[in-house]
């Protein structure tokens, strides 16, 4: 019996799934998998559980689990689960990577796919649950795919457990039309979610490359000109999330002597009205295209007073403008969902996070630029790089849909209706963007011999299976091949050494470090590296544009402190040698030493949110190498003393073993035939040069052999946490 709020009650039942509570949940009944889908914000995360646990799958001594791709989701859904009970979260829980609040009463588990992921390798069966509902299948994470893989075999085998799997699109065929995943059709429920007409506006022009400007002005004249509720924009990334709210902020302070309202009529202005319906693609194509009837805001809304008028305009209303990105603190983006001050009008500036996994109230009209930002990797050299794209129909669609959860809304896209049909339609699955080692070592772990044959719902492409079988193998992870039997190349035994590793919740380079750092009572250090190249983005960003002169000259003196700061944290002597890996280690320890403030944080250039999440990591990675080795005992030294010369040298072989193909060669001033190759490295896969970054304490040194964790391409290929390699 559930105990809920009046208010609460009557919020659920104006959710679209709460209508077919019956007939999900006798598909449940009467299916082992089912797939939901229901545009998002129809209740499927919050309810669906709920749902659930009514109809007695959480009695005795199974429990509920479901899964989310991202942290943000997992933790700030299973509070409001827990809210809309009335129950604590004792019972209703999330776990993510680093950390969580399960206990022996917990009966509904919020945690990300990976963390179920691992489950799966400590207990096949996952005996513990009664139901497992995998969310946000469209989204297609790499550990989504696998779970969806590996759950269609396990299911069957652990009657009577149910699988859920719910997708914000229809674009559900990879799943349920896949004979090798599920040899029949798996049933389909689609929910029909009251989606309230979104009006579409299009830009004439796609304005060249500052969409951003463009997206600033729109919002000005949004809510300059527009009726109240809520704005979304969306941008790529979280820098430009940031000088977005400062910007805006800058526009529109708060004022306590609020002006009178205009209200527009806007059907008046209305060129076409389109209907979002919730998955009828071809509904939406309709209506758009037709330009020549001068849809664009500026039409609309009269003339264009220019950046200049808007900045200096008085504001009606105050603007209450708020950030949301995956990396920013969970308090901040709590804030979020509470209610604006009153008097005020709310504008989320987010990335990529708002597009389906939270549902943000009141919203009314989105911004959209179009964009998104995305890592992309180099199959062969494995060099990555953050590239801004255009990102897909569906997610433009997505974007749009938020506008019209509570009313009717608008979506302005800062791009022409001519480019949006260029977009390609769906956004690819990730499974086949990424290096895939983590995943054929932990296939292996679970004794999956032939990755290939793994039920994939999109498998990954040959040369990446191949290239992370290599890897393992190079790594002692997987048994070497016999030499000249090519086809049992994808077929490689898993090692005692593949098998501990598997056991640490790091990447297969990461864990043979661990698995190797006992010499010499390294292993402290080890684990705080790993940590630290784990988490990766330990320091703020610096390198930003900057909006005036004067935080030009700001940003130029902070930059000085923090290099100074950095050069003294990757000490003297021997220890320089580890670079940037002395400097992670040196920050880490320093930041404990002071108590792992948020002051502390902020004054040396560390990320707080970062920093914490190395602490948390450590205790589990510590933890872990006990459970691997019960003679460890290793304990947790959170401040650490710094390591000694033969410490360092240690460190560096450990170092060495796991980055072994991340070898980079100083080029000699006699080979230089091109200029290009000014102070650039040589490594066996590039043909081109990769360069110590000015940021690396290694950067005045140039050492004639380094190491490097990754090789990120931005205005060059430059190499980031880069250590130096002793010549014997
Ligand atoms: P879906 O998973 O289908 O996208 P959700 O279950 O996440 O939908 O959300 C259903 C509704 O619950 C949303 O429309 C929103 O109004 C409300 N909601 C969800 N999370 C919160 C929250 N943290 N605070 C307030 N309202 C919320
Ligand atoms: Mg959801």
């Amino acid at each position: 019996p559930v105990d809920r709020l009046p208010e609460i009650q009557a919020a659920r039942l104006k959710l679209p799934v709460l209508g077919e509570e019956q007939v999900i949940m006798e598909a449940v009944r009467e299916n082992m998998c089912v797939v939901l889908c229901g545009e998002t914000g129809s209740g499927k995360t919050t309810q669906i559980p709920q749902f659930l646990y009514e109809a007695g799958y959480a009695s005795g001594d199974g429990i509920i689990g479901i899964t989310e791709p991202r942290r943000v989701a997992a933790v700030s859904m299973s509070q409001r689960v827990a809210m809309e009970m009335n129950m604590s979260t004792r019972v209703v829980s999330y776990q993510i990577r680093y950390e969580g609040n399960v206990t022996s009463d917990t009966k509904i588990k919020f945690m990300t796919d990976g963390v179920l992921l691992k489950e799966i390798q400590k207990d096949f069966l996952l005996q513990k649950y009664r139901v497992i509902i995998i969310d946000e299948a469209h989204e297609r994470s790499v550990y989504t795919d696998i779970l969806i893989g590996l759950l269609s075999r396990i299911v069957p085998l652990r009657r009577p457990m149910k699988l859920l799997i719910m997708s914000a699109t229809l674009r559900v065929e990879d799943f349920t039309e896949n004979k090798k995943l599920f040899p029949r059709p798996l049933p389909v429920i689609k929910v029909d979610a009251r989606q309230f007409p979104v009006t579409v506006h299009f830009n004439r022009r796609t304005p060249t490359d500052d969409y951003v400007g463009e997206a600033f002005r729109k919002i000005c004249k949004i809510h300059r000109m527009l009726p109240p509720g809520g704005i979304l924009v969306f941008l790529t990334g979280q820098a430009e999330v940031h000088s977005m709210c400062r910007r805006l902020r800058r526009a529109f302070p708060f004022r306590s002597n609020r002006g009178s309202l205009i209200y527009l009529n806007l059907n008046h202005f209305c060129i076409y009205k389109l209907n979002i319906s919730p998955f009828g693609d071809e509904d939406r194509q309709a209506g758009i295209g037709d330009e020549e009837d001068g849809s664009d805001l500026d039409l609309e809304l009269g003339d264009d007073p220019g950046d200049e008028g808007l900045e200096k305009c008085d504001p009606m209303l105050p603007l209450y403008v708020l950030p949301l990105y995956s990396l920013l603190a969970p308090e901040q983006q709590g804030k979020v969902f509470r209610p604006p001050p009153a008097g005020t009008r709310l504008c989320v500036v987010a990335t990529n996070v708002a597009e389906t996994s939270l549902t943000i109230p009141g919203i009314k009209y989105v911004v959209d630029c179009g964009r998104v930002k995305k890592r992309f990797y180099d199959r062969v050299t494995g060099v990555s790089s953050f590239r801004v794209t255009w990102t897909s129909q569906a997610s433009a669609n997505q974007r749009a849909g938020r506008a019209g959860r509570t009313e009717p809304g608008h979506c302005y896209r800062l791009y022409s209706s001519a480019v949006f049909s260029d977009f390609q339609e769906f956004s690819e699955a990730e499974i086949t963007r990424r290096p895939v080692d983590d995943l054929v070592l932990q296939m292996k772990d679970l004794n999956i011999e032939k990755v290939v044959n793994f039920p994939f719902p999109t498998p990954p492409s040959m040369e990446a299976l191949v290239a992370a079988e290599h890897l393992l193998v190079s790594l002692g992870a997987l048994e070497e091949p016999p030499r000249d039997m090519e086809r049992v190349r994808l077929s490689c035994p898993i090692t005692p050494l593949g098998r501990a590793m598997a056991a640490f919740p790091v990447a297969p380079r990461y864990a043979k470090m661990l698995a190797m750092g006992k010499q010499q009572g390294c292993l402290p250090y080890v684990i705080t590296l790993v940590a630290a190249m784990t988490v990766r983005e330990i320091f703020e960003e610096t390198d930003r544009p900057a909006a005036s002169e004067e935080e030009n000259a700001k940003m130029a003196q902070r930059r000085a402190r923090l290099g100074q700061m950095r050069r003294l944290w990757a000490g003297q002597g021997a220890s320089l040698l580890l670079g940037d890996l002395m400097v992670m280690l040196g920050a880490v320890g320093a930041c404990e030493y002071a108590g792992c403030t948020p002051k502390f944080c902020q004054e040396n250039g560390l990320r707080y949110k970062a920093m914490l999440e190395i602490r948390q990591l450590r205790g589990q990675l510590t933890t872990a190498v006990n459970a691997v080795d019960p003679e460890a005992r290793l304990y947790l030294d959170a401040k650490m003393a710094p390591p000694t010369e033969s410490q360092v040298l240690c460190l560096q072989q450990i170092v060495l073993a796991g980055l072994g193909d991340h070898l980079a060669r100083r080029v000699q001033v006699e080979e230089l035939l091109d200029p290009k190759w000014h102070n650039g490295y040589k490594t066996p896969l590039l043909d081109s040069p990769v360069f110590i970054h000015p940021n690396s304490v290694l950067f005045k040194t140039l050492p004639d052999y380094v190491v490097y964790q990754e090789v990120l391409e931005t205005s060059k290929m430059y190499m980031r946490g880069v250590s130096a390699v002793q010549e014997e």
